[in-house]
């Protein structure tokens, strides 16, 4: 007999993370913006639709087989590809496709991006993440939690010039991402004990200034990595005109080990 628990635990150990697209605000040369692949417990769950990122799904699965997409927040490295998803789900269930829109969960502001997106009602069912249901572990901050087919997710909000959030899926301990944002007591907490860490470094030791308020340097990922007792430290949303190995040197002095590097098309495992 399988208890709930264990039934839980063995979806956990499943999580399998696909990185699409890692630069940011604009792609590198063959590359893409902010995008993630989730697959466990039979979904497809897509996180994030930077520039270039409906191509790169493509490569691994048809964008058909997708059973939601979650972003975090409404920059354009963010979710421009769902502007082309769009079209290729509205062309589906035209021909007889999918019955149903596709689920998407967005920040429901700004308010105009919002109902630009929540306008295309015949390619997605949109529910901006503010309406989910929330905790309030902390007295200044809430957290809302979502549930896809069996699935957890959980939304804190981030530090950024636009409202955002980082995610965690599963229980605690799973799968962490951080989203854009800068170093916050929210973020380590919701990063505790992380099994996989996927954290934004946009800037150098010398960008801290210039990032101050809105994203991480990698220094201070691997400090935030570091205080929340995370296992794996995976770096994203790389400018591309540094080399990401430079912000893995600079992360791996305040993490105190080994740092790895977000690679379009490679995949990882999170396990417990
Ligand atoms: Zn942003
Ligand atoms: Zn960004």
């Amino acid at each position: 007999m399988v208890t709930k628990q264990e039934h839980q635990e063995r979806k956990d150990k499943a999580l399998k993370l696909t990185v699409l697209g890692c630069w940011a605000p604009y792609p590198h040369a063959g590359g893409a913006c902010s995008s993630y692949l989730l697959q466990a417990a039979g979904l497809n769950i897509l996180i994030e639709a930077g520039s270039g990122s409906l191509s790169k799904l493509m490569n691994i699965i048809d964008f058909r087989c997708l059973d939601g997409v979650i972003i975090s927040h409404l920059h354009h490295d963010h979710y421009s590809d769902l502007f082309v998803l769009r079209y290729a789900i509205e062309g589906d269930r035209r021909g007889g496709g999918r019955k149903e829109p596709l689920p998407l969960f967005v920040p429901g502001v700004p308010r105009v991006p919002y109902e630009q997106l929540a306008g295309y009602s015949r390619a997605f069912i949109t529910t901006p993440i503010e309406s989910l249901p929330h905790q309030s572990p902390g007295r200044d901050f809430a957290i809302h939690t979502l549930n896809i087919g069996g699935l957890e997710f959980r939304f804190a909000p981030t530090k950024h010039p636009m409202p955002g959030y980082s995610i965690a899926v599963g229980q605690p301990g799973g799968l962490v991402f951080s989203g854009d944002t800068a170093p916050t007591k929210v973020l380590a907490y919701l990063a505790q004990k992380a099994a996989l860490f996927l954290c934004e470094a946009s800037g150098l030791d010398k960008d801290a200034e210039a990032v101050r308020e809105a994203h991480l340097t990698a220094g201070q990922a691997g400090t935030l990595a570091r205080e929340a007792g995370v296992g794996r430290l995976l770096l994203t949303h790389f400018w591309p005109g540094y080399d990401p190995h430079l912000l893995g040197q600079q992360a791996e002095k305040t993490f105190g080990g080994p740092v790895e590097l977000a690679r379009e098309g490679e995949t990882y495992l999170v396990r417990k």
